[in-house]
């Protein structure tokens, strides 16, 4: 069958939720990606932040392909081994105390919810209780994370939402207070806006953030589904500036692929939240899930992902930084680590199109925006292989734009 023949039989099939850009991936190998045409595309967004470690890592591989000889699912109802090493490698990155694995992103974000709030149950036996969240932020598509996802657009026909959520602004410390009330019970966001636009929270407001949440016994849950696992420079970017949350959403890179995602909170909420029978997951911290997390956390020690990180960020906000200087319909870069936007005066749809056509995957973030979150094993070469086709990309904007 034709690549075509494939695209018509997706759109016959599948459900329209996705415009998809016309290609079909057929297989990879470290940071490319190759079309069932034999096309060749250096990969510049991971599968959305996911490939951490770039396609087929082969010791990541063997782990799982020895996983699945072994025992693929097991429910919760009895333990696993992965599930309990991943769990106390996970405590130790992290500082964290306690894990709930989940299957996606949207997931770790409902627990988390259910967590914040029977916590304050537990604490005034209210039913009322208020989340404060941020504008522009993502959370994910099920109705609580949605709830959250401070973009009316994608809430828009979906109303009634769980309710009691107010929305303040990422790094307005004062709209923040403005919706403090006696109900507040949480206060939810990403470290770094992902899909809002690659914008980081800064210091000052997270720490106020947390002065608040400790004066009040509200609970700080921070998002990291998207910059965390190293992509910021730090394991989890809330700790470079050592703001530590409540309760922590974790996905996308943390199964390199393999579909899992986890909830992480400190002693203290777990003391007072959910018990036996609040909630639950019949897939959640499956053997082949966790096995993948496992492998992964291992890796990055191995391997000095996080070093890795730091080291390359430096050529790519290089590189960024002069296309913005160079390029008058470039507002900024922004971002941190391996998580870079590059904000355009103008939509972004054109040139990622040129990009791919020239075997460039890049994705956006919302109109505006070019996200740049390549897998964390890319390199200075790569870097470079990516500038080298952007440029051509870039100079016909700015023809096509005259
Ligand atoms: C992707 C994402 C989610 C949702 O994750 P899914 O696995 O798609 O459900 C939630 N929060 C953030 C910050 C994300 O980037």
């Amino acid at each position: 069958m034709s690549m075509q023949d494939y695209i018509d039989g997706a759109e016959s099939a599948l459900l329209h939720t996705y415009n998809r850009y016309q290609i079909v991936f057929d297989h990879a190998d470290g940071v490319y990606m190759y079309d069932i045409e034999g096309k060749k595309y250096l990969d510049f967004y991971a599968g959305i932040a996911v490939f951490a470690l770039g396609h087929h890592y082969k010791d990541y591989d063997d782990a799982l392909k020895e996983q699945i000889d072994k025992i693929i699912h097991t429910s919760n109802y009895y333990y696993n081994v992965p599930a309990i090493e991943a769990a106390m490698k996970l405590k130790k990155v992290s500082g964290m105390d306690r894990v709930f694995y989940t299957n996606s992103g949207a997931e770790a974000v409902e627990g988390a919810l259910k967590a914040a709030r029977k916590y304050a149950f537990l604490r005034d036996g209210h039913t009322d209780h208020e989340i404060i969240a941020m504008n522009h932020s993502f959370h994910g598509r099920t109705f609580g994370a949605l709830s959250v996802t401070g973009n009316a657009h994608y809430r828009e026909a979906f109303e009634p939402m769980i309710g009691n959520i107010r929305f303040a602004d990422l790094n307005d410390i004062d709209s923040v207070k403005a919706q403090l009330s006696e109900k507040t019970c949480a206060i939810i966001l990403e470290t770094i806006q992902g899909e809002g636009g690659i914008i980081p929270a800064e210091e000052g407001f997270l720490k106020e953030i947390r002065r608040i949440c400790d004066e009040k016994d509200i609970l700080l849950i921070l998002d990291e589904i998207q910059c965390g696992m190293g992509r910021s420079g730090y394991m989890f970017a809330w700790q470079e500036y050592g703001v530590k949350p409540d309760i922590m959403t974790c996905a996308k890179a943390l199964g390199c692929g393999v579909p899992v995602g986890a909830f992480l909170m400190t002693e203290k909420v777990a003391a007072h939240s959910l018990v036996a029978g609040d909630h639950g997951t019949t897939y959640g911290g499956n053997p082949l899930a966790c096995c993948a997390i496992n492998k992964v956390l291992d890796l990055y020690e191995e391997n000095h992902i996080i070093e890795h990180v730091n080291q390359v960020a430096k050529h790519l906000t290089e590189v960024l930084d002069d296309f913005a200087a160079r390029y008058s319909f470039v507002t900024c870069r922004r971002g941190k680590g391996l998580m870079q936007g590059l904000v355009f005066d103008r939509p972004v749809a054109g040139v990622i199109g040129r990009a791919l056509e020239k075997g460039l995957v890049l994705i956006n973030a919302g109109t505006n925006i070019i996200r740049f979150i390549p897998p964390l094993v890319i390199t200075d070469e790569n870097i470079d292989e990516m500038a080298a086709i952007l440029e051509e990309c870039m100079k016909e904007e700015a023809s096509a734009a005259r």
